[in-house]
């Protein structure tokens, strides 16, 4: 999909697909994609995608963005190491939701300090800056 397009879905649609067919969703609002979940998901780019979307990214700037989303459900074994690495908490089991959208980034900002793996230097490692970078990149809204 060319996020140019007008047509490019907000982030409600992917979160509420998710909910309804896959055992994880992301609570985009406070998703930044670096793409941390796909890095360390053992099946990575078999089961996830980056796809365009309109959502705010920590309470600013809601516009085009692209961010993961599960394309490939079924092959997910569950074994949650891509909710362990998510730096914000976006990422989540269905059954376990955000209620609390900035209380959750907060708390899961500061525990970035004292996560033994996936920590901070996890999170700025190069590939996740750029991933970043080009996930947030102004020119996706046209
Ligand atoms: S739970 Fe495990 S297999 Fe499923 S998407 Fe996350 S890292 Fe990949």
């Amino acid at each position: 999909m060319n996020g140019r397009s007008s047509d490019v879905p907000d982030w409600k649609e992917y979160y509420e697909e998710m909910k309804e067919t896959c055992p994880l969703t992301v609570y985009y609002p406070i998703c930044g994609g670096g793409e941390e979940c796909i890095t360390v998901c053992p099946w990575g780019t078999s089961i996830w995608e980056v796809r365009p979307m309109r959502t705010p990214m920590f309470g600013r700037g809601y516009r085009v963005r692209l961010r993961p989303v599960m394309v490939n459900p079924e092959l997910c074994r569950k074994c949650y190491l891509c909710v362990e690495a998510c730096p914000t908490g976006a990422l989540r089991p269905v059954g376990n939701p955000v209620r609390h959208p900035y209380l959750t980034l907060l708390y899961n900002s500061v525990k970035l300090f004292f996560k033994k793996r996936y920590g901070f230097k996890f999170v700025f490692r190069k590939e996740h800056r750029e991933k970043f970078k080009k996930n947030n990149a102004a020119e996706l809204d046209g």
